[in-house]
């Protein structure tokens, strides 16, 4: 098949790299010819022109896309005459803070308690309501820790509105979560569905560094619950292709935030897995049967390159490392590539990790 993604950066890159072992051709509507994944399908430079959308959409048979923050009216637009999965649904919801967590109240999964704001008297009285210490974040187009204040006394609220920038905005109470996880699923669009394990995931500075697979000292019921969540989510707007939910690890399991695409924490299933995020999500979108997400190594883990490629022949030279970049330019807080490093011990995988300390801040 003809597979467009709207998008082009590096998940779209490792989409195309999952998707040409299965026969099929891709094609990107991407921002410029430097794209990370510029080299790997024909790309057409969006511009803001209706035409050449128009022609992206025309020469493929199925178009997905890599962001939540892909602009809804494109894909409805392109919706008329080809099929999109996932849906403009699952897009419209996950792309504003305030929708998916209306969404995750009416399926009764837990969540930060919050509150819509879009004034400075709308975040004073939720400042009443929440408490401090609370986080103000845009409602839309935030993405690693970008569009967010942590406010820690009153002191600030004028300043955390003013970096709002009159953006619509929701106050979320401050989470002292014990650690972050992820899980990863994939819907078919006969609605069978696989879940990955849960992942930990470590950030700085809002980026993700590093995630651990599986996570640590999961129970049975942990991950059961958060399957449950997943699956209620899945079927609620029959979503088609992966989808990733981020979740807090408190006394409670809290779910922070839904991706509907592959995600940064699932990269390990490249190396890691059965089938990988990508493979599953071109498997899905094609109305093939969903691979296998069973892990293929005890003990594996992700890390982030972020900024500067740093030592690079130092990690090819490392036993059970796999090194993807994403042809991408140094530049402070960009993703720039991922290494996997897949392991029988703990004890080895955090050896491993440890003598990557280049990578880890
Ligand atoms: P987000 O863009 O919502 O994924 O937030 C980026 C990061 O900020 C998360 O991965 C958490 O580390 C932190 N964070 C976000 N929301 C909260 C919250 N309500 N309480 C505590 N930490 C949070």
């Amino acid at each position: 098949m003809k597979i467009g993604v709207l998008g082009a950066g590096q998940l779209g890159r490792m989409l195309a790299l999952s998707a040409y072992p299965l026969g099929h051709q891709m094609r990107f509507l991407a921002l410029s010819e430097e794209d990370p994944s510029s080299l790997l399908g024909k790309t057409f430079i969006h511009n803001n022109n209706s035409e050449m959308v128009r022609n992206f959409a025309d020469s493929s048979d199925i178009v997905t896309y890599e962001s939540e923050n892909t602009d809804v009216t494109i894909v409805n637009e392109i919706s008329k005459n080809t099929k999109v999965f996932p849906s403009d649904k699952s897009l419209y919801i996950s792309q504003h803070r305030g929708r998916e967590k209306a969404l995750l109240e009416a399926l009764k999964i837990p969540c930060a308690p919050y509150q819509m704001v879009n004034s400075l008297d709308d975040l004073k009285s939720a400042i009443k309501n929440i408490g401090i210490p609370s986080i103000l974040k845009t409602a839309t187009d935030g993405y690693d820790g970008k569009g967010q204040f942590l406010i820690k006394s009153e002191n600030q609220i004028h300043e955390a509105w003013e970096k709002m920038d009159g953006a619509d905005s929701i106050l979320e109470g401050f989470i002292n979560f014990k650690r972050e996880l992820s899980l990863i699923a994939v819907r078919g669009i006969d609605g069978s569905l696989e879940y990955y394990p849960l992942v930990e995931n470590s950030h700085h500075e809002g980026i993700l560094r590093l995630t651990i697979a599986p996570a640590q000292n999961i129970s049975a019921s942990l991950q059961k619950k958060a399957e449950e969540y997943m699956s209620s989510i899945l079927k609620e707007i029959k979503h088609v292709g992966v989808l990733t939910i981020e979740l807090f690890e408190s006394g409670d399991l809290l779910v922070n935030e839904i991706a509907p695409r592959v995600h940064n924490s699932g990269h390990w299933t490249i190396e890691g897995a059965q089938t990988s995020q990508f493979e599953n999500h071109i498997r899905a979108i094609t109305e093939s049967p969903l691979g296998q997400t069973t892990i293929t190594s005890k003990f594996i883990a992700m890390i982030n390159i972020v900024g500067v490629h740093g030592p690079i022949q130092k990690v090819l030279k490392t036993k059970n490392a796999h090194l993807h970049l994403y042809n991408k330019e140094e530049r402070t807080g960009r993703k720039l590539g991922h290494i996997t490093l897949t392991s029988n011990s703990t004890d080895e995988l955090n050896k491993t990790i440890r003598s990557l300390k280049e990578y880890l801040p």
